[in-house]
């Protein structure tokens, strides 16, 4: 290897941090930029009077990718983080008052589902083996793989055209079940990476497979110590983070990366570039001097950018027992709520929420016998809806709170200690979020796989992308997988 090999790598989240320990344990001294006070990125942390927050990811699926990291590091993950199972996976509730608790035990399982439709046991068996199959072709096969190339698309269609890749995601599950609330137990999950159910690729239902394969957990101590983890992790076998460090532009010598300046006048100078931080920013502002940046930024804002969430952060004076760690409160709408959360001008009247409650698994994260929540609505993006949020978001906080007050939380209000809530504009402001949009590029099929923004830059062959913009795409696993293709990409050009 090159003796004056040095990786930068912009952003810290999960992809940008996952990318810098790869490439540090590979012998490439790197440097983590990050342009906030603290790392993670959408695993941000807000503490406030002894409650813990964690901003975003809290659905941890995939251990094993995570394992990965500490190994290739030569060390073990169970020494820096203790990771908690978490059952049920979730609960989902109706407005009507039915539960279903998505658990990991087949019986129990079988059980709930006969008991909404008796014909939906075998259906649902059929759809698990089905979703086996996507998970084995497009996440064990395909989730760690740069597609730089068409031929490399080619090369997956015949299994991917196998599967029905082209199906969305609700039609393949209405396939094999027919209770409606069944199905939507069953596609919900391709929200939780920002694609619209009836919309986006079937192979999204590996989402499905994958979590009765590993299980869903949570770090003790919160996303956010998995974070420090992560960070201490890439410290201790001698890699460099800033804090505070925002690049302002990517330094260009003709069609080749020389470095970074940020936002405070110093310089990183660095023999490859990786970008964590959104696709859109990245070319368009970044690289904004340089024709591909030009070029490139034009050409991705002509694309669908995934949704965008309002997030409410919460503190109670009580810990609610009747809670689950993870619940779906759908709405009284499934399939007109996400068509307009997906393509309304206006903000939908009604809303389905996702409501975080860690204390169950983790009583730390608050101070004695109190609660620490979050519950997240998924919104429009600000290219789909103009809407004001600064005017509309204490509305909406007021909305939420009633609602759940109601149905899931009596006495929230005179039990409140504090709270924050986090819009469209603050995707946009504090992340650099094209749109607002909380998950990138939306994951549909003609933006997936080749159609993604390319984990090594097509013209500039030393500046390289990492995170939910890039393949495989958004959430913790799929942000884990694009760092270890992209890793594998620089390592291969750095040793060259
Ligand atoms: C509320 C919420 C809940 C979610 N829940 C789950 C879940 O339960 N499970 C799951 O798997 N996924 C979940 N996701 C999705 C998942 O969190 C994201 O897809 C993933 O964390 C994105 O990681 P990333 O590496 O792309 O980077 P990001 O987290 O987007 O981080 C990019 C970083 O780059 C930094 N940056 C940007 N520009 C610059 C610059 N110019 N200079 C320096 N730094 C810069 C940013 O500050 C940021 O820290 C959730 C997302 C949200 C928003």
């Amino acid at each position: 290897m090159n003796n004056h090999n040095k990786a930068v790598v912009i952003g810290a989240g999960f992809g940008g941090l996952a990318l810098a320990i790869r490439l540090q344990a590979s012998g490439i001294p790197t440097t983590l930029l990050e342009q906030r006070d603290k790392p993670g990125g959408r695993a941000y942390v807000y503490e406030d009077q002894g409650f813990t927050f964690d901003a975003g990811p809290t659905v941890i699926t995939d251990p094993s990718a995570l394992e990965e990291l500490f190994a290739v590091a030569g060390k073990k993950m169970s020494d820096y983080v203790e990771m908690l199972p978490v059952s049920p996976f979730y609960r989902l509730c109706w407005e009507d008052g039915t539960q279903f608790d998505y658990v990991n035990d087949q019986e129990a399982l079988d059980r709930q589902i006969h008991a909404m439709n008796p014909d939906d046991v075998a259906g649902y068996r059929r759809f698990l083996k089905y979703s086996e199959a996507v998970f084995a072709e497009g996440y064990l096969k395909l989730g760690a793989v740069p597609f730089l190339s068409f031929r490399d698309m080619i090369a997956a269609g015949p299994e991917l055209a196998k599967l029905e890749a082209w199906k969305s995601v609700y039609s393949m599950v209405s396939r094999f079940v027919k209770n409606e609330k069944l199905r939507q137990v069953f596609s919900f999950h391709s929200l939780l990476v920002g694609g619209n159910p009836f919309v986006t690729s079937s192979i999204y239902t590996l989402i499905h497979a994958l979590e009765r394969k590993w299980g869903v957990w949570f770090p003790r101590g919160g996303t956010g110590a998995l974070i420090n983890g992560m960070v201490k992790l890439f410290q201790d076998i001698g890699g460099t983070i800033e804090l505070n460090a925002a690049v302002e532009q990517i330094e260009m010598s003709g069609n080749a990366a020389t470095g970074v300046r940020l936002k405070d006048g110093r310089h990183f100078p660095a023999t490859a570039v990786a970008s964590n931080a959104d696709v859109v920013h990245t070319y368009a502002k970044l690289l904004g001097d340089h024709p591909r940046g030009v070029d490139k930024g034009k050409s991705l804002t002509k694309k669908r950018f995934s949704n965008s969430l309002f997030v409410l952060y919460f503190g109670l004076d009580k810990h609610h027992e009747q809670l689950q760690h993870h619940t779906v409160c759908f709405g009284p709408r499934y399939r007109g709520l996400i068509q307009d959360i997906f393509n309304a001008k206006a903000l939908p009247t009604d809303f389905s929420l996702y409501l975080h409650a860690p204390c169950v698994t983790d009583p730390s994260l608050a101070p004695p016998g109190c609660g620490s929540h979050y519950v997240l609505a998924p919104v429009p993006h600000l290219g789909t809806a103009d809407i004001d949020w600064e005017e509309e978001g204490p509305r909406y906080r007021d909305r939420i709170f009633d609602y759940l007050e109601e149905r899931y939380m009596p006495g929230l209000r005179s039990q409140l200690v504090t709270s924050r809530f986090f819009t469209p504009f603050d995707f946009r402001d504090q992340l650099g979020a094209h749109l607002g949009s909380a998950f990138s590029l939306e994951p549909i099929l003609t933006q997936s796989a080749w159609f993604r923004p390319h984990n090594r830059d097509s013209q500039i062959q030393n500046l390289y992308l990492v995170g939910a913009g890039t393949h495989p795409g958004a959430g913790v696993p799929g942000v884990v997988g694009s760092a270890k293709a992209t890793a594998g990409l620089m390592i291969e050009d750095m040793k060259a």
